[in-house]
């Protein structure tokens, strides 16, 4: 074993639920021209969707805020969710808007182009957030692809009730604000929304990345996780900087791994962020599992695996 507690973690993850639909074509298509594609296929996605999945196969009690459209999109996301063991309770339909969904340009290349419309993710209200579920967790995950009102609301009902924060400041599209700061416990951000909120040019670097952690904690957060790929991440918590080494994997596929990371530190931190340090360990066990494997979702390794690892 790996030290794991018995014990089972309420997870909240407030956030984003998209159908992916992954367009696969020779090339890019020119302005005005017609081009027939070679396959497509839908899968279950947004960055909320995977966290919470993550967590779950982990090990935790997950419960999702978020909305999906009145349409077959919406009623795919709730299945994944549930299938998955996530509760749906706190998920709330909304009539006027479609599902989100992503349009995943993949070329013969293995380059891909991707389009999101955030639909019903970006309809969210602070009247959808139900309370009580927040306040019965013991950590609230948010990313960014749900608007900043309602994480802002979400962050602020956990913290009254001393609910840990995880902030995936992803895609980086808000400003870290000192109020949003001041209520998120832990921010994960990846190299290039790190840069981005920095505004700092990050380098696998010690020094370029103490700045950049400095720049972020600046903001009036006191831990910050930076994650670079297949270097790892970058650990900041209060004045204590640490490396967590990445595992040497053969990566095929490296869609979800942040997520994956995310989800399953989640699980594994300690109300009193102790064990950061183990947490982060186990996160980058079960991301680097995951980039193994195709997909997002399927990707997402057990607990078991994570511990056999
Ligand atoms: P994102 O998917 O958000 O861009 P990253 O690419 O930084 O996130 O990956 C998150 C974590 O997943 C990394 O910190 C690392 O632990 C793990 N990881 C990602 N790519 C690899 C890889 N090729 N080999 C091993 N671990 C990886």
């Amino acid at each position: 074993m790996y030290g794991f507690k018995i014990m089972t973690k309420n997870i909240v993850v407030l956030g984003s639920l998209n159908a992916d639909n992954i367009m696969k074509m020779p090339r890019m298509p020119l302005v005005g021209e017609t081009m027939a594609l070679t396959d497509v296929t839908t899968a279950p996605g947004g960055k909320g969707a995977n966290q919470a999945v993550a967590a779950a196969r982990q090990g935790a009690n997950v419960s999702f805020i978020g909305a999906v459209g009145n349409d077959s999109n919406g009623q795919f996301m709730r299945a994944t969710l549930l299938t998955n063991g996530v509760n749906v309770d706190a998920v709330a339909t909304n009539g006027d808007v479609p599902t989100g969904s992503a349009y995943i340009m993949l070329q013969e290349s293995g380059a891909n182009t991707i389009l999101i419309h955030g639909g019903a993710n970006q309809a969210l209200t602070i009247a959808d957030i139900d309370e009580s579920v927040i306040a019965n967790a013991d950590t609230l995950i948010a990313q960014f692809e749900v608007p900043l009102d309602v994480i802002m609301a979400a962050f602020k009902i956990a913290k009254a009730h001393h609910v840990q924060t995880i902030l995936n400041p992803a895609p980086a599209v808000y400003q870290l604000t000192p109020e949003l700061m001041q209520v998120t416990d832990i921010i994960v951000p990846n190299e290039t929304e790190a840069q981005l909120l920095s505004g700092i040019t990050v380098k696998n670097d010690d020094a370029v990345l103490n700045r950049v952690s400095n720049a972020i904690l600046a903001k009036g957060v006191s831990r910050c996780i930076i994650t670079l790929g297949d270097a790892g991440s970058f650990v900041a918590d209060g004045n204590k900087r640490w490396w967590a080494k990445p595992n040497k994997v053969k990566a095929i596929d490296t869609t979800g791994a942040g997520d994956t990371f995310i989800g399953t530190l989640a699980r594994v931190i300690e109300s009193d962020f102790s064990n950061l340090d183990e947490a982060v360990k186990q996160a980058s066990i079960a991301s680097a599992i995951a980039v193994t494997r195709a997909g997002a979702i399927p990707s997402i390794p057990t607990r078991d695996e994570v511990a056999a690892f």
